[in-house]
């Protein structure tokens, strides 16, 4: 039976008003606002303004008006990056606040939000780093008559939406790097939780981010993100949600041709090896399917074992779920919080009972937790999924582990790479060749080798195929955020176009 973590009633929490934050001006919710039921508690926790289409419109208007006039995009790269240092340090000082909204209104567990708040700081620090080392190039190469050089320029007014399940880190992994190339923004944090990104909003302006810089307008995807993605004032939309709303992004945006950039779901497949090291594997399993309680695009929620360890290592993946502890996302102890919503749990026990109609066995788990308030689930394992099945290809979100087998090498990376999604993959063998063929022909952005949801802020991040569109990460993150211009200078005399130089004018 899986360790129960009694949630306690949020007896000491006061609700939390948000504001929405334009042109460098607080603004309260002059209409009903949207209510945040904590996942884990079922109360009430934080309220935001349901922001307008007519919100969003000035938030556009104020950023575009920062980015043509402001002083922003004009300051030297240098001082750019003090600011964002300076908004390292501020969210470090507030880094328990924050993790403790992001517990609250996601129903994650506060330890690893802690971790997520540390990972934030860092990807902050980084970009600040990469502002300063923000360069074109130069062509001395090209004759006597010409020089060129390539410069790298802020794109403009950057669009940035974020989903629920890392509200906080998701944010820090686009907002630093348009900041450090010199763009102004807009941000919307989904409309579930909001909190840590409006404080981040207080942060910035403290840090010394100019009024109209970065705008935070909470709201509905439909009423405020439609705006976003679709406004001309607007030059770049970065995204980061489920694919069917990437793909409306992609279409909305398309209407004047912005730059999008998508980072989108996920089926990440593990693939095991017989002579893999299966101490470290196990927990690796655990951990990959049941971190954030699966409500992770990364989540390695396919489990592809080589037949003659199949049945070995299912029975060791459910003696380890037992001993995971779910429940109370405010107790240092919990592992796996709370679901979402609880129309989420439904779209998550529709897919585990779908499964068993299906033929697939349930090897752990599979039951909704009752802890009396907000909603839960513990570790749960399906074993003899088939490919084609939906549990195999399609998202869940959830803590739902699917296991299929293969017995050749080809057969795991069709397996593998027999879905739309192409986010990350795992592999696990102590053979060099084995995990370099895995690693080079599964179709996705990140392979893990013998570990899994291993990142740094240096490595790129995103996903082939329909999971999504560009990277974010990396020493290019903030190149993602320019535009390239050529500047082709002639020196000296021009050879005539139209006339050869040695004839004369009729
Ligand atoms: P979602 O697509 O429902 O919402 C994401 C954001 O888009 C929210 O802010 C929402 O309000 C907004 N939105 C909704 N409709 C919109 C519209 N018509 N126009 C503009 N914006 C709109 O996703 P979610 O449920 O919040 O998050 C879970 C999804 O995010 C999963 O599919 C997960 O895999 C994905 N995700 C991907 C990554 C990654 O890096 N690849 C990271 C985290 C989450």
């Amino acid at each position: 039976m899986t360790v129960l973590v009694t949630p306690k009633a949020l007896t000491d929490h006061k609700v939390r008003d948000f504001s929405m934050l334009i042109d460098g001006k607080w603004e309260p919710a002059n209409s009903p606002p949207i209510e945040r039921i904590a996942p884990g508690h079922g109360v009430v926790v934080s309220r935001f303004p349901a922001g307008t289409r007519a919100d969003a419109e000035r938030a556009i208007a104020a950023a575009r008006k920062a980015f043509d006039q402001g002083s922003w995009p004009r300051m030297t790269a240098s001082e750019r990056s003090a600011v964002l240092l300076k908004a390292a340090d501020l969210i470090s000082a507030r880094s328990e606040e924050l993790a403790l909204l992001d517990a609250i209104e996601a129903g994650k567990p506060i330890s690893q939000v802690r971790g997520e708040i540390a990972g934030s700081v860092d990807i902050w620090r980084y970009a600040a780093a990469l502002a300063r080392d923000l360069h074109g190039e130069s062509y001395n190469t090209l004759g006597d008559g010409t020089l060129g050089v390539v410069l790298r320029e802020a794109i403009g007014v950057v669009s940035i939406i974020t989903p629920w399940n890392f509200p906080f880190l998701i944010v820090a992994q686009k907002l630093p790097f348009a900041l450090a190339a010199g763009c102004t923004a807009v941000v919307k944090p989904s409309e579930l939780t909001s909190g840590s990104t409006v404080i981040l909003g207080e942060i910035l302006l403290e840090a010394g981010v100019p009024a109209g810089v970065v705008n935070i307008v909470t709201g509905t995807g439909p009423e405020v993100g439609a705006v976003m993605t679709s406004h001309p004032d607007v030059d770049m939309v970065s995204f980061t949600g489920s694919t069917g709303v990437g793909r409306q992004t992609m279409v909305s945006a398309a209407q004047t041709l912005k730059k999008v950039s998508l980072e989108l779901g996920g089926k990440n497949p593990q693939i095991v090896f017989p002579d893999a090291d299966l101490d470290s594997f196990i927990d690796a399993a655990v951990f990959g399917a049941y971190f954030n309680a699966g409500e992770c695009c990364n989540a390695g929620s396919r489990l592809i074992l080589h037949k003659s360890i199949a049945s070995d290592v299912v029975q060791r993946i459910a003696d380890l779920a037992r001993h995971v502890k779910v429940g109370d996302p405010l107790d240092p102890a919990t592992q796996v919080g709370a679901i979402i919503t609880p129309q989420h749990l439904d779209k998550i026990n529709a897919y585990v009972a779908g499964a068993q109609a299906g033929g697939a066995k349930l090897a752990y788990g599979g039951e909704p937790l009752d802890f009396g308030m907000g909603q839960f689930m513990g570790p749960t394992i399906l074993d003899a999924v088939q490919p084609e099945m939906a549990v195999a290809r399609e998202e869940v979100f959830g803590p739902v582990l699917s296991v299929l087998t293969f017995e050749t090498t080809a057969q795991a990376i069709g397996i593998a790479n027999a879905i739309d999604y192409g986010l990350s993959a795992g592999v696990w063998s102590r053979d060099f060749d084995t995990c370099l063929t895995i690693g080079r022909k599964v179709r996705a952005g990140t392979v893990w080798m013998n570990t899994f949801m291993d990142g740094a802020s240096e490595l790129p991040f995103g996903g082939y195929k329909q999971s999504g569109l560009g990277r974010e990460l990396g020493r290019h993150a903030v190149e993602d955020y320019t535009e390239t211009k050529t500047l082709n200078m002639h020196i000296g005399g021009r050879t005539n176009w139209w006339m050869p130089q040695n004839e004369k004018l009729a």
